[in-house]
Order: C-alpha cells, then sequence, then structure tokens
C-alpha cells in the first residue's frame, strides 16, 4: 500500500481529491496520513469527506477513517462500476472538486454514467462550473471521453443548494497538445448577481472596462431571481482560436466590489501578457488529465503550488515523467 504524507506541497485537499482519483485509476491502494495539516481547520471537511465517499462507491472500496475531521485514511478500491451516482455534499463546500475526484475513472470506464451532484457550484478555491464548462471540459473531450455537464441551479457560500448533472461517455485519453493560444477570439465579462445590490455588478463591470479596457459591448450583468442564497460572482471569458481560459472572483461581505473585480482582471491580465494558452488554475487540472494520458505538452505561468504537489502525487502512482522549462520568467513548457 502506497503512503502519502497529506501535509507535502499544498498541505491541502488536493493531494487527498488526487490520491483518490489516480487510486480508481490504477486499483493501486493507498494510506494518507496528516491529511490537511496545512490548512487553520485539519482533516476531513465535508466536501473531502463527501469526495472520499463519492471515490468509494464508483471503486467498490474498502475505506477507513472515512470521519468529518479524520487526518488519516487508507482507500482500497476493488473494482471500478461505470453507472448512475448521487453525491451530495450538504454545506456548500464545492460540488466541481467532488466531480473531479471521480472523474477521471469514471471518463476511462468500460461504460457511460451519469452523475448528480449538489452542494456548491461557484466557490472560492474551486473550479467554479463556468471554468468546468468553458475550460476544463472542452479540452477532456478534445483528448477523447465524451463529458457534458449541465448547471441545474447555482450553489453559492454559505447557502448552498447548487445542483448539477454530468454525463460521461468514457474513451482512451488520447495526449494533447498546447502551445499557442492564438488570436484571442471573443471576451466576456459577466457580473452575477444573486439577492445581491445591481450596483455591485455594475462597479465590477466598470473596474473591468478600466483596468482591461474591454468594450462595454463585451461586459454583462446577470441577476439571479431565485435562488437558495445571496452570491455574487465576476467571470472573465477569455476565447482563443485554440483555448478557452475562465478567470472568476468572488464578492465577500466586507470585500469592496472594486477589489473583486480587481483581482480577476489582474488575473486574466496576467495571463493575457503572457500569451500562454494554459492559465495557473488550468495547469494543475491539465496536469493530471496529462499524466493519465501519459503525453502531451502545453505552456503555462509559472507553476504554482497546487501544480507541484499534483507532481509530487503522481509519483506515488503513476511511472510518468513530467518536465517543466522556463522559457521564460512567465511562460513555462510542461512536457509528460
Ligand atoms: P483545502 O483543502 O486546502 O481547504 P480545497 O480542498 O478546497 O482546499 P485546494 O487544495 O485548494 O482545495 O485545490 C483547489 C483546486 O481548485 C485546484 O485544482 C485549483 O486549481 C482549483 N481552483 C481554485 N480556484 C480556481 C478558479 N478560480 N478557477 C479554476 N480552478 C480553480
Amino acid at each position: 500500500m502506497v503512503r502519502i504524507d497529506g501535509s507535502k506541497g499544498e498541505g491541502g485537499g488536493q493531494v487527498l481529491r488526487t490520491s483518490l482519483a489516480l487510486s480508481l485509476v490504477t486499483g493501486t491502494p493507498f494510506e494518507m496520513v496528516n491529511i490537511r495539516a496545512g490548512r487553520a481547520k485539519p482533516g476531513l471537511l465535508r466536501q473531502h469527506l463527501t469526495a472520499v465517499k463519492a471515490a468509494a462507491e464508483v471503486g467498490a472500496a474498502e475505506v477507513t477513517g472515512a470521519e468529518l475531521g479524520s487526518r488519516e485514511l487508507t482507500f482500497k478500491p476493488r473494482a471500478l462500476s461505470p453507472g448512475n451516482y448521487y453525491f451530495a455534499v450538504g454545506t456548500a463546500g464545492s460540488a466541481t472538486l467532488v466531480l473531479q475526484t471521480v472523474l477521471p475513472a469514471l471518463m476511462m470506464a468500460s461504460g457511460p454514467s451519469t452523475l448528480r451532484l449538489e452542494g456548491g457550484t461557484h466557490n472560492k478555491a474551486a473550479p467554479p462550473f463556468d471554468f468546468l464548462e468553458k475550460a476544463y471540459l472542452p479540452l477532456v473531450r478534445r483528448m477523447g471521453p465524451k463529458v457534458e455537464a449541465v448547471l441545474e441551479r447555482h450553489g453559492f457560500f454559505p447557502a448552498g443548494g447548487g445542483k448539477l448533472r454530468v454525463n460521461v461517455d468514457p474513451a482512451p485519453l488520447k495526449p494533447l497538445t498546447l502551445m499557442e493560444r492564438g488570436r484571442v477570439t471573443r471576451r466576456q465579462g459577466t457580473a452575477l448577481i444573486a439577492q445581491i445590490p445591481f450596483d455591485v455588478a455594475k462597479r465590477e463591470l466598470a473596474t473591468v472596462e478600466e483596468l482591461l479596457k474591454w468594450r462595454p459591448d463585451e461586459l454583462r450583468t446577470e441577476e439571479l431571481k431565485r435562488s437558495v442564497g445571496p452570491g455574487n460572482v465576476l467571470t472573465l471569458e477569455v476565447e482563443s482560436e485554440h483555448v478557452t481560459e475562465v478567470f472568476t472572483s468572488f464578492g465577500e461581505r466586507g470585500v469592496r466590489a472594486e477589489d473583486v473585480a480587481g483581482h480577476a482582471a489582474a488575473e486574466a491580465k496576467r495571463y493575457l501578457d503572457a500569451e500562454v494558452p494554459v492559465g495557473e488554475h488550468l495547469c494543475d487540472q491539465l496536469l493530471l488529465l496529462l499524466a493519465l494520458a501519459k503525453g502531451g505538452s502545453f505552456r503555462t505561468l509559472p507553476l504554482d503550488g497546487h501544480s507541484e504537489t499534483q507532481l509530487h502525487t503522481f509519483a506515488h502512482f503513476l511511472d510518468v515523467k513530467v518536465d517543466v522549462r522556463e522559457v521564460s520568467p512567465e511562460v513555462r513548457e510542461v512536457e509528460v
């Protein structure tokens, strides 16, 4: 059994989710200690526990330590079963992170699956649904598997209550090469509000217009008339010839609308200036796909802690070599 120290790298939930995903794909059992030791509230929170239970169901796994707050876990998958699944986080914890835990195995499985997930769909520090739909899943489809996701209801922190439905039609994963972004063909900034004053959305878009010089016809507001709780999300989509990237920031009590927008705008600007196809978040998620495909390459920004954590975690389960070459201070070339 592989033994993994959860405090290494980021010391957060990602080493756990990636280990679960790779354990399901490879059939390798693992034991994890020091789960999320690097976080203020260590151990399994509701989102992580839901991911463990989801992986256990999909892989008919024998599990110990699957409890809230647990800092140790053993996971032994026995048989991977595609099928119809329902996973509910039960809080506003990210449902997209739960999805990404089981998706790699299901998209390489022997038959199709349908998933219904409930929880947060637009969370800070997790892939928001729009990123999943417009940036991540199109790349998955380019690699072979047909995966489609539909947002049935938004779920924001702290109320949760979001719903999504995902269809998975598996296929072997083909390597992907993504070295060029190409010309930017469309830009779209959306300020989404639910039970939040309209002025907040207007101020966010004005900030994007000022900082990024996006035109008024590239900016829109969207107001949700019915939602389980309040929420405010600013989404900046950059569609280019070879890839689409999505940058997001979240309204929070006590944070000015201008600062919320400034955060997403800075991320988008850094990506646009570097002229790479793959941004920081997409990088760590794409690394896992390429490692499973055992090949591919892309250009991206300097790797962050999440990407470094991915590379450490792969070494426990996969026999792949990942080279990261510095092209310039803001550009890296990754080859698997
Ligand atoms: P923790 O356990 O540390 O409290 P966590 O379980 O929520 O946190 P992390 O280990 O922080 O998870 O991993 C978060 C994942 O979400 C990473 O893959 C990261 O790239 C992704 N992510 C974070 N923010 C965004 C974003 N704005 N857009 C797309 N993906 C994102």
